[in-house]
């Protein structure tokens, strides 16, 4: 070896050293890495242990009002919980045995949902769903269904299927039908080592505490904690804020026209069992109100022993959602809703005509929130699961939503709207007139009427509205044409959304694009009647937009989303302007002329005396339904505003059957009343007004005086105008919709 050759052998001696040191170096830093970074994991998998992660369902949120009165909440209650894998080899239908025995006798009952009796002495089973129940009867043909049966099974086949398909052969009969349907029951809720089973939901502290003391012969079966919704004022709101349930099996598994199947629930982190929002703010809020959920990992070794049990996420619960409503005030325009309504069955309503339903809407005019929203008859949230078949069958349909979901002729209530489109499009103006001599003559062989009430000859705008002209506005709707005044009706917030988090029914503006459109229907619309239709809340928004000189504000029911642990406000909604109406000139200010002198129209009626001026209009549409030949029945209908110079609230009613408009003048003056009193503290929490040991006594007396006294003179007033209505329908047989004849 040459001296050239040692040198390149030592210097690829170095590079293999240095390579060497470099390989070990990285050995040493992957054993450390190993060692402190990994360790866990490499010891799990050297000793083969296996992680079961089991959800911890988090407190769903409150529903508060806009002092922080709960009106919904969440209480804890304690489910019987059977978890497959604690259960190991335990011989289960043995267990459920004792759990059954163990919950009969504490007098709790467990999830059995399946549709059969008890046998009877001869053996034989029947189906117990109730044939008038579209529910029970859906639910029996989802079982056999279910179970592969066709639809022609009997009760017998059907338990037979079961002892069959759960090995139930040596168990006596009722244990067979007892076990069945705990075994059905665990299908549906596909029982699982990864999904445990909830075999009783809201049982007793007694129950929880003889469970614990069995525990160590019954593995796998759990106390849970759960949340529960519970309702401290159930009879607030219970339309909007909806109701919560389990989700369904058509929202778990959805299917696409391409046969595509997804589980959006399930990728949101729900758990097939688990409570959801399923109506009104209850579903709209369902993120804000859910929380996240927990997670409690049980850890598993190879030779099936739980090693450890950690709550691995501490759940975190909803947020509170804060309504724009005072339930003190809510109560008081239930009230004086269902007492209108009695009270005008008792004054006017003395022959076949009945009130028996109706809405009010009452919003705050400054930034569109809901102060409330009631509807008669309504129900009690406490009372619905119990009381669901009554509820659902009642003609009078206590479970809608009138107030956002129904949809009514506004009748006379719309000239305002028609008054802002002719004022601002400058059709007309202060000065301009048209002449009333009670018969619109313009068309041939058409001839639409008015009452002539209260006023007669050259009517202009301010007395037109005050004494609602239909000749008046059947003229002025002709020259502007749907199309211009449906442009302003929608910006004032009628036949369209006005925004509200829960659903609302959109309404229709008569228009050209009807199908049954003739000229005649612009004349009939601009009074409110054609093909138009609005719901409650449409019209307070109207009232409202009317009172801000034009401009509308979104309606809203929710004030602000709170941190439920320590009540900080999270998110707060702010006013949010949908449109506007410049308004050129005096508009605005015309029309709330016009409808500040209205109440001076109306006899008989606290709302004509009120010491603080107010702006409404009335308006008393016909219903389709016939009393007589030609002769309809009539809706109660008014929008108002007040205090009319300085307006802070804005009212939307409608009462079916109510025979006049002007006969919500009272309803008006009690919301008037509960507003002000809520204002200077003197609005109990029951809705009343004043000290509460003086209103019992005094409440009823202002209640039923005025209108005894008042009985005489009002069926007088009634009866003049009655045959009045009957006339003017025979008259415009060719009509397409009736006339607001009776409106004053
Ligand atoms: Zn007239």
């Amino acid at each position: 070896m040459n001296q050239e050759e040692r040198k390149t052998a030592i210097r690829r001696m170095r590079v293999l050293v240095a390579a060497a040191c470099i390989l070990m170096l990285l050995y040493g830093l992957r054993l450390i890495f190993l060692q402190l970074v990994n360790g866990d994991d490499f010891k799990s998998q050297a000793t083969n242990t296996t992680d079961y992660k089991f959800t911890v369902t988090a407190a769903r949120g409150d529903i508060v009002d806009s002092r922080g009165e709960r009106i919904a909440t969440s209480v804890t209650s304690y489910n019987v919980v059977l978890n497959k894998l604690l259960m190991g080899d335990e011989d289960l239908d043995g267990m459920l045995q004792k759990i059954v025995e163990l919950l009969r006798a504490n007098g709790e009952s467990w999830n059995d949902t399946l549709l059969i009796s008890q046998p009877d002495a001869a053996g034989n089973y029947t189906f117990t769903a109730e044939e008038g129940s579209t529910r029970d009867q859906k639910a029996l043909a989802a079982m056999k269904d279910n179970l592969g049966l066709q639809q022609y099974a009997t009760a017998n086949d059907v338990m037979e299927k079961l002892v069959e398909d759960y090995d139930l052969a040596s168990y006596p009969l009722s244990w067979q039908r007892t076990l069945g349907g705990i075994h059905y029951e665990m299908q549906l809720q596909a029982f699982s080592n990864v999904n445990n089973f909830i075999m009783a939901e809201n049982v007793s502290e007694v129950t929880v505490a003889t469970i614990k003391e069995h525990s160590l012969s019954l593995p796998g079966v759990e106390i849970v904690e759960t949340s529960t919704r519970s309702y401290e004022q159930s009879t607030v709101l219970p339309h909007v804020l909806g109701r919560v349930g389990k989700i369904t099996a058509e929202k778990w598994k959805v299917t696409d026209e391409n046969g595509q199947t997804t589980y959006p629930l399930r990728e949101k982190g729900y758990n097939m069992n688990d409570i959801i929002g399923i109506s009104g703010l209850e579903s709209a809020y369902e993120d804000e109100l859910r929380g996240k959920d927990g997670v409690e990992t049980i850890t598993r070794n190879s030779d099936g022993v739980i090693v450890d049990t950690a709550l691995t996420t501490v759940p975190e619960p909803g947020h509170t959602v804060q309504l724009t409503i005072d339930s003190r005030f809510q109560k008081a325009v239930d009230k004086a809703l269902a007492e209108n309504i009695d009270m005008i069955n008792r004054v006017y309503n003395t022959g076949s005509m009945k009130a028996a339903a109706g809405a009010a809407v009452v919003l705050d005019v400054k930034d569109g929130s809901v102060l409330a929203a009631s509807n008669y008859p309504s129900f009690d949230q406490n009372l619905y699961a119990t009381q669901y078949s009554e509820y659902s069958a009642d003609e009078s349909l206590p479970l809608f939503n009138r107030a956002l979901q129904g949809l009514y002729t506004p009748g006379s209530t719309f000239k305002p709207a028609v008054a802002v489109a002719a004022l601002d499009s400058g059709l007309i103006n202060q000065y301009s007139t048209v002449f009333c001599n009670g018969v619109y003559t313009f068309y041939k062989g058409y001839s639409p009427r008015c009452t002539r009430h209260g006023h007669s000859g050259n009517i202009d705008v301010v007395t037109a509205i005050k004494w609602s002209c239909n000749v008046f506005f059947y003229d002025v709707g002709r020259r502007l044409t749907s199309d211009v005044y449906d442009a302003y009706a929608y910006k004032l917030g009628l036949g369209q959304r006005t925004g509200v988090e829960v659903s609302e029914a959109v309404g229709h503006l008569t228009s050209k694009n009807d199908s049954n459109y003739m000229e005649s229907l612009d004349v009939q619309a601009a009074i409110g009647q054609g093909n138009t239709v609005v719901t409650p809340i449409q019209l307070a928004t109207y009232a409202a937009t009317l009172a801000n000189n034009g401009t509308r504000y979104r309606t809203h029911f929710v004030k602000a989303i709170l941190d439920s642990n320590t009540g900080e406000v999270i998110r707060e909604t702010q006013p949010e302007v949908m449109d506007i109406i410049e308004g050129t000139g005096s508009t605005f200010e015309l029309v709330r002329q016009g409808m500040r002198q209205v109440p001076s129209t109306i006899t008989n009626s606290k709302i004509s005396s009120y010491p603080i001026a107010i702006a409404c209009k009335t308006g008393t549409p016909q219903r389709s339904e016939t009393y007589a030949p030609g002769k309809h029945y009539l809706n109660a209908m008014m929008v108002a505003y007040l205090p009319a110079d300085d307006p802070q609230i804005a009212i939307g009613i409608t009462i079916e059957y109510g025979g006049s408009g002007a006969r919500t003048g009272d309803l008006v003056v009690d919301i008037a009343n509960a507003y002000f009193a809520m204002q200077d503290g003197t609005l109990n929490e029951d809705g009343t007004i004043g000290k509460q040991e003086t209103a019992a006594d005094s409440t009823p007396a202002d209640q039923t005086a005025p209108a005894q006294t008042e009985t005489g003179t009002d069926t007088a007033a009634d009866t003049a105008t009655d045959p009045a209505a009957g006339t003017t329908d025979a008259a415009q047989e060719t009509a397409p919709a009736g006339q607001d004849a009776l409106d004053n």
